[in-house]
């Protein structure tokens, strides 16, 4: 089968081929969109193609897109759902009422929001820990012996990195099922599963799609066989967060340039950073791809081919000067979000103003343009 050829082959061939998918009907080059919503049964009622009965259940586009990113991440088996936050949900409604789970702390806000209230209403115990620190993390674990174990990294916006093999040692050691959000790095600088993490999620909205035009998320597995993956696949299928085929379609057609876009993105985004390094005005760069920074020797050994396009800085002067300078920018675009071929900015503190943000960071979102009109544009921002 093509897919299993392609399945050993590097990350740009995988993608750009997007392992192998074509229109078998037309022999068109790139798959098609398949809209039906359910399928015919032959004249002895079994269905007339493979098992296909219904697109909760089965879609092409779905299928094609899902079987690239489990080549892509070196996973069992991978599932799409309609958000990000839908595959963060999907996962945390495997946990029983009554368990603990552990969550790293200061990652995306919008995660750590929606487990707060799923908890407090499921009477699940949340415990927050800073896991990119070991010794405070392997404590709580041993203390609090969760179910599951949650962690981002690199984490937005703090670009904190954790040490997934030996989170994951300490995880498995206390009974608990590991997850990695992995947005800002992506299958193409990280597959948290050959660190021994059990379960990877993404918000594919971001880098996956790369153009700012899908609403998607994904978990990948190492184990398809495992409870957790079968309670997964079950609530996916049955309640019904599933991506639509057109999203599918889209999102294969954006994971095509992933593995060229992260190389763009990541040197764009080392370029920038040390320029912000360097800037009088600036007091702190968070970019582990800088030497300084204190995740760089981790993230080296971690990650493959560059540290990712998301970087944020702390501008001098407080909020009053960090939205001055978000305000002068001109080919960073002020928007939430990041992954997508244009550059953005965000002044975090706006958006989470109690969770420790310093007022001055401004979160930015590295895209593929030119690095020079990128550098000219922030620095005539903060002022030469
Ligand atoms: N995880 C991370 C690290 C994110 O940055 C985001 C969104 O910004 C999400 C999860 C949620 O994804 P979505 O917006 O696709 O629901």
């Amino acid at each position: 089968m093509a897919e299993d050829y392609f399945k050993d082959l590097q990350p740009a061939t995988l993608a750009a081929h997007a392992a192998g998918a074509g229109d078998d009907t037309t022999g068109g080059v790139v798959p098609g969109v398949h809209m039906a919503t359910t399928f015919a049964r032959d004249a002895t009622y079994q269905p007339l193609v493979g098992e296909n009965t219904y697109v909760r259940y089965h879609n092409e586009n779905v299928r094609i897109a899902e079987a690239l990113i489990t080549a892509l991440e070196k996973a069992g088996d991978s599932l799409l759902f309609p958000s990000g936050m839908a595959a963060v949900a999907a996962v945390f409604r495997t946990v029983p009422n009554g368990a603990t789970v552990l969550v790293q702390q200061q990652i995306y806000w919008g995660t750590t929001q929606w487990i707060r209230d799923f908890c407090t209403r499921r009477e699940i115990t949340l415990v927050e820990v800073e896991a990119s620190d070991l010794t405070a993390f392997r404590a709580a674990c041993t203390r609090h012996k969760p179910t599951l174990i949650w962690v981002e990294t690199p984490s937005n916006p703090w670009l904190r990195i954790t040490d997934i093999a030996a989170v994951s040692e300490t995880a498995h050691a206390a009974g608990a099922t590991l997850v990695v959000d992995s947005t800002a790095a992506t299958p193409v600088l990280s597959q948290p599963l050959s660190h021994g993490a059990d379960l990877v999620m993404h918000s594919a909205t971001k880098a996956m799609n790369g153009h700012s035009d899908v609403l998607a998320g994904v978990l990948s597995v190492a184990d398809r066989e495992s409870a957790v993956w079968q309670a997964i696949v079950t609530d996916r299928n049955t309640a019904g967060a599933v991506l639509g085929p057109m999203e599918a379609w889209l999102l294969t057609r954006g994971l095509r340039t992933l593995p060229l876009r992260v190389r763009e993105m990541s040197r764009n985004a080392m370029a920038v950073a040390e320029f912000l390094a360097d800037h009088p005005k600036v007091s702190t760069v968070m970019y582990p791809g800088l030497a300084t920074d204190p995740g760089h020797d981790l993230a080296a050994r971690q990650m493959t081919g560059g540290f990712g396009g998301l970087l944020s800085f702390v501008v001098q002067g407080g909020a009053a000067e960090a939205l001055n300078v978000a305000g002068r920018l001109r080919l960073f675009l002020r928007a939430t979000s990041l992954g997508g071929v244009e550059s953005l900015v965000e002044h975090r503190h706006t958006i989470e103003p109690h969770t420790g943000i310093p007022e001055g960071l401004l979160r930015l979102s590295v895209g593929i343009e030119d690095v020079g009109d990128l550098i000219a544009d922030l620095g005539q921002a903060l002022g030469q």
